[in-house]
């Protein structure tokens, strides 16, 4: 049995439906490789097209199914719908690696290793399905998600460059993770509504609930904050919640962080949401504030 039918079946057998798609051929005459297609040295996308007519949607985990279309093209490259059993972050070579670095570091993310290598320098990293169709990170650049109603070529297909996708870890190594909750930020849809979480700043932010709700007001109005407005916006409201942290209300780096991936979602860069924040954040800690006197103190303390 081929190499590329014995991993079709793989997939498949762990519910990854899968479909064929053309690969790189030498042609006589020629150097280098060109697409099996008609259009051959002419094809816009080389080895990454499929070769039946609906693509992904043709995907079956049907061994027969299978068989079949890799005895008709023994070397068709290995096509996986994804959205189903996994989503892939497909990171575009060194550059893509770079943004995300610049988000792991400003939003304190964790990402797991990557599970494949592309032929064309690139990584694929397998999560749990989201749900979430195909759709950039937003603010990230050369990065791209591969979720409902997407593809991605896995192992071991081969690349126009004439490398092959090759597996990084097994995939049996271990569970594939959860898309991390700054990561899943910048994949949702509408940014308004991701960053006004009802009542609370989440789940997993620590602090007195009065911090907590001044904490999701503010990010709520920078994820309303108009394209002009957006780095003034995450100065004025970052002020405001680093006062809070001053006033021992709310956790200095959960603040940070919920700003900072705040700020990427809304397409803000990571450079300047660094300066902006550390900014705003000595203005802030500078000038301590904490839970207001309830309103009929208030009206004492404001005498007759
Ligand atoms: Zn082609």
């Amino acid at each position: 049995m081929s190499p590329l039918l014995e991993a079709a079946l793989s997939y498949a057998a762990r519910g990854i439906p899968v479909y064929p798609v053309h690969w790189p051929r030498r042609i006589l005459g020629r150097a280098g490789l060109a697409c099996s297609c008609r259009r051959g040295p002419a094809c816009d996308r080389p080895a990454k097209h499929p070769l039946l007519r609906h693509g992904a949607n043709d995907a079956t985990t049907d061994p027969a199914q299978l068989e079949r279309w890799w005895d008709r093209w023994p070397q068709a490259n290995v096509g996986l719908a994804t959205g189903i059993v996994f989503d892939a972050l497909d990171i575009d070579g060194p550059a893509g690696l770079a943004a995300l670095r610049q988000l792991q570091e400003a939003a304190g993310l964790r990402l797991p290793d990557p599970l494949v290598a592309t032929g064309g320098g690139g990584w694929h990293v397998w999560f749990r399905p989201t749900g979430l169709g195909n759709r950039p990170p937003r603010g990230l650049h050369h990065v791209d998600w591969r979720g409902r109603g997407g593809c991605v070529l896995a192992p071991p297909s081969r690349h126009m460059s004439g490398r092959s996708y090759r597996w990084l870890r097994r995939l049996d190594q271990a569970p594939l993770a959860e898309v991390p909750a700054a990561l899943r930020l910048l994949l949702n849809p509408d940014p308004s509504t991701t960053t006004r979480p009802a009542g609370t700043a989440g789940p997993d932010l620590a602090g007195h609930p009065y911090g907590r709700r001044v904490l999701a007001d503010e990010l709520a109005a920078l994820g309303r904050a108009t394209p002009g407005k957006r780095n003034l916006t995450l100065n004025r409201t970052a002020f405001k919640v680093y006062r809070y942290v001053a006033g021992g209300l709310l956790d200095d780096q959960e603040v940070t962080r919920a700003f900072t991936t705040a700020a990427l979602a809304i397409g803000l860069d990571p450079a300047e949401t660094g300066r902006t924040l550390a900014s705003a954040r000595t203005a802030g800690l500078a000038n301590p504030r904490t839970i207001p006197p309830p309103p009929d103190q208030r009206r004492e303390e404001a005498g007759p």
